[in-house]
């Protein structure tokens, strides 16, 4: 198959190429062979019976579980001036399998990134070794609540938009109560990022404080699986907090949470771009497979011209992610000033090529694309997904809009 949309531009480093050989064989030997041989899997009910430990082990062994983890609790260790791009190239293979797997993994490396700039030493030493050693140990990032969660992205700095969810500090103990909904590895994470509002008087950046609070907590009830119309591997779930009491050095960061995890969202947002890449490649595959097998009219669909421009359509909006996600990856590693914006144009440029990508591959699939058992419906599902992960495009297109023009593109946002 042609050689296109490879995030690889020339420059990646041994260290690089070497992950993404290791990630490609887990894909390639492991997961796509797991996620082909049942497709009904996903939507059993029960969300124990969809994955198999065998999927977090083999890739614990492949060395993808560590990935932002510091080395000195065991973690793979990743060049600093490249990271986010290291984190990008991995995350896209890994949603070339399937995309619940790489969120689950992914969402992991997001927190290890935040917890190691803002943990306690004590705490890092304690949880990352916990990581290290069982394979099944997930971690989630809790933010979004019943509320909604646009006003956090924006964010909308009133107190009438703060939180639902209070902490409150006595006896040398956080008492957190309220509810978080949506979340990633939410079901089964052993260990939870929560978000939580601590200065009632404040607005939300300066009276929002964030916890480390292990999943065995009393008060902590993991309360729903969510049943997603995509990425269902990762089971995405709703978790409630009622008089949840951690001591008061599981704070992560006291009042300015927001502005302290930066370091989270931009290259979390690269990671959404790179993952929904990642669909977008195994889609235009399974096409360039189709259109070169099934005849109509006497000829492979390849040889029909209208065919044969929509399959450069797609491969041409695959490269142009591609090259903006490798830019805004590049811009994030150098903490250039436009590395916010960039990322936010990436997950929002990713959410509509892609989408546009898998409809293009429903299509030139006929009827088979409909149909569970082939999987091109997956990708769909899939990739819809996208338009609401770490803000809806909306949103997205006012943080971009608004750091472009921050005098006239206020308003947008709400008052500062
Ligand atoms: C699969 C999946 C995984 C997720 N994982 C996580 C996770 O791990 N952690 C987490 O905390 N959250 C997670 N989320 C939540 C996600 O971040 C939110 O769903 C998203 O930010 C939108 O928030 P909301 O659902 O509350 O919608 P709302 O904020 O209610 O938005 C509804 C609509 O109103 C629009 N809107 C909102 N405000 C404005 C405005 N001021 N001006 C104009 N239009 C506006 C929005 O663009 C959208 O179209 C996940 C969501 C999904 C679907």
């Amino acid at each position: 198959m042609a050689d296109v949309f490879d995030l690889d531009d020339g420059s990646l480093t041994d260290e690089q190429v070497a992950m993404r050989q290791t990630c490609r064989r887990y894909v390639d030997n492991v997961l796509r062979p797991f996620v082909r041989n049942d497709r009904e899997r996903e939507w059993r009910f029960e969300p124990e019976q969809r994955l198999t430990p065998e999927l977090l082990e083999e890739a614990d062994r492949a060395g993808l579980r560590s990935l932002g983890i510091p080395e000195a609790y065991g973690g793979v260790a990743l060049a600093e001036g490249t990271e986010a791009q290291t984190f990008a190239i991995i995350a896209a293979e890994l949603a070339r399998g399937d995309v619940g797997v790489a969120d689950k993994l992914v969402q992991n490396w997001k927190v290890a990134v935040l917890l190691r700039s803002l943990a306690a030493e004590r705490l890092q030493e304690e949880w990352f070794t916990r990581y290290m050693n069982e394979p099944q140990f997930l971690m989630a990032h809790c933010l979004t609540e019943p509320r909604g969660a646009s006003d956090r992205w924006l964010p909308y700095n009133s107190p009438k938009a703060n939180m639902d969810t209070k902490a409150v500090l006595e006896d040398g103990f956080w008492t957190i109560d309220g509810r978080k909904q949506f979340i990633s590895n939410g079901y089964d994470a052993s260990l939870y990022v929560v978000y939580a509002n601590t200065d009632d008087s404040a607005g939300m950046l300066q009276g929002t404080s964030s916890f480390l609070v292990p999943r065995d907590t009393p008060g902590l009830h993991v309360t729903r699986c969510n049943e997603t119309i995509g990425g269902r591997y990762m089971n995405n779930g709703e978790i409630v907090f009622d008089n949840c009491r951690v001591p008061e050095d599981h704070v992560l960061a006291r009042g300015d949470a927001l502005g302290k995890a930066g370091v989270y969202f931009r290259p979390g947002k690269i990671m959404q771009a790179a993952k929904n890449i990642g669909i977008g490649m195994a889609a235009f595959e399974d096409t360039v497979a189709f259109v070169h097998d099934r005849v109509q009219g006497g000829r492979v669909l390849i040889e029909h011209q209208a065919v044969a421009v929509r399959v450069a359509e797609m491969a041409t909006k695959l490269e142009a992610v591609a090259a903006l996600l490798r830019h805004a990856a590049k811009a994030v590693d150098s903490r250039r000033s436009n590395a916010d914006s960039l990322s936010d144009m990436a997950k929002v440029f990713a959410a509509h090529e892609i989408l546009a990508v898998c409809t293009q591959a429903m299509e030139l699939h006929g009827g088979y694309g409909a149909m569970l058992e082939v999987g091109i419906e997956k990708y769909f599902r899939d990739a819809s997904v996208y338009l609401h992960m770490d803000a809806t495009t909306d949103i997205s297109n006012f943080r971009i809009v608004k750091s472009l023009f921050p005098n006239t593109a206020g308003t947008y946002a709400g008052p500062e």
